[in-house]
């Protein structure tokens, strides 16, 4: 248990809230959505924290937060549409994922292993104060336990993580209430991944066509291949592993060895420690450097299932199950 602060909406309390989220805090925050769970999305480990605090049993993309257009194009590459959307609908409810800049830093983490990243200028004036002040990408998605109500004012935020996060900043009842539209970017004509705050007949107003997709939502995705929404590795994963055999790549976990491990093609530790924050913190990173030694399969060993490793197993069993 930490003791969460609760901070004013002053100048003192936002200076704090940045702080905090600078040496890789999290700090929960009004938007003009939900209350958002602030980490600094460029410190893969804050947001590993993110998961842990919200019991979150898979990983899924998070929504990085950003103070100016300028800023989200260090992130992202704007084509024209994503460029006029932007233009015309920031700040305010609307996400737009496009594909990863060379010069992005929100890490692998807060982007699910993908080469997109979904982007927001929230128009909340102390979210944008607090983004201004951070200085960096901060990827928060709604400050609630998993499987509960998204909370619009602070109350209902401590309600859910009293204890669990370091800080919220309160700042009164947030009034839209409901969550971003998403809209993806990624080349050929954009598509609606989630409808929200910004309604679709004002998106396909201004740029004058209409929206793909759109009926079926986060539970039911666009046809197949439209839009990869889960980071897949080339290589086969064999999970649970216990030896090593001839031509694999190891993902170890912990300090008990595997049977061979020396004869590995590739070999990374999650975490030495046993520590399954920074194992979240290093999972698509380093699934993406085995799988860059050409080894045909990443052999994994056992991560325990308690707390953040059932969102890492989740991932991996998922990464297995891939053909
Ligand atoms: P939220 O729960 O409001 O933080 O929204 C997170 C949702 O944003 C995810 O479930 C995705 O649907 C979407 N999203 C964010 N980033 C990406 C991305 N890089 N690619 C695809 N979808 C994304
Ligand atoms: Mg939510």
């Amino acid at each position: 248990m930490r003791r969460t602060l609760r901070l004013k909406s002053d100048e003192g309390g936002l200076a704090e809230a940045a702080a905090i989220l600078s040496r890789g805090g999290l700090v929960a925050f009004p938007t003009e959505t939900v209350y958002g769970l602030g980490a600094d999305a460029t410190n893969a480990e804050a947001v590993a924290g993110i998961y842990a605090a919200k019991e979150r049993p898979s990983f899924n993309p998070l929504i990085s937060h950003l103070d100016s257009l300028e800023a989200a194009q260090v992130q992202g590459l704007f084509d024209e549409t994503a460029r006029r959307l932007a233009e015309a609908f920031w700040p305010g409810p609307l996400t737009l994922v496009v594909p990863v800049a060379p010069t992005c830093t929100v890490s692998d983490l807060a982007r699910a292993g993908l080469d997109s990243v979904g982007l927001r200028v929230p128009a909340h004036p102390l979210a944008h104060a607090l983004l201004k002040a951070t200085g960096r990408p901060v990827a928060a998605p709604s400050a609630n336990r998993s499987g509960r109500v998204s909370p619009t004012d602070a109350d209902h935020v401590l309600g859910d993580l009293d204890g669990r996060i370091d800080a919220v900043l309160d700042g009164g009842a947030s009034d839209v209430g409901v969550e971003s539209t998403i809209v993806a970017c990624l080349g050929g004509s954009p598509r609606l991944l989630r409808p929200g705050g910004v309604p679709r007949e004002a998106i396909e107003a201004l740029i004058g066509q209409p929206l793909e997709g759109g009926h079926g939502g986060e539970e039911n995705p666009l046809a197949p291949g439209m839009l990869a929404s889960h980071y897949a590795p080339r290589a086969q994963v064999r999970l649970n592993a216990t030896e090593i055999r001839p031509g694999e790549a190891a993902l170890l976990f912990g300090t008990a060895p595997l049977r061979d491990e020396e004869q590995a093609k590739a070999r990374l530790n999650l975490s030495e420690n046993g520590d399954l924050q920074e194992a979240a913190a290093h999972l698509f990173s380093y699934l993406r450097r085995l799988d860059a030694s050409g080894a045909e399969t990443i052999a994994v060993a056992p991560v325990p299932e308690a707390g953040l490793g059932e969102a890492i197993n989740d991932r991996l069993r998922r990464a297995a199950a891939q053909r």
